[in-house]
């Protein structure tokens, strides 16, 4: 096989979320006048969850600077394997 041929195999690839994997919601906290905090939240399903938890956390001690990450999964389809655009391009 060419190496042409290789990365044109490759192009019939896409990436999609991997829907089958839960998406995952963290906080950390970033407040601090000369330290950051860096309290860590629990890894959560639900945005709401990591809120609750900063919301706990700035009771217990008046911070309010938190960094979130969303992490979620992805896998490699093979284009054919996606559903076909469901909106019409419009041609001028
Ligand atoms: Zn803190």
């Amino acid at each position: 096989m060419s190496e042409l041929a290789r990365l044109y195999r490759w192009e019939t690839f896409s990436t999609r979320q991997d829907l089958a994997v839960m998406p995952e919601y963290n906080a950390v906290c970033v407040s601090g006048a000369d330290k950051a905090c860096l309290a860590k939240s629990p890894t959560c399903g639900h945005a709401e969850d990591a809120d609750d938890w900063m919301r706990a956390h700035l009771r217990e001690t008046g911070h309010v600077h938190f960094r979130r990450v969303f992490t979620d999964f992805a896998e490699l389809l093979e284009t054919d394997q996606l559903e076909p655009a469901r909106v019409k391009r419009v041609r001028a």
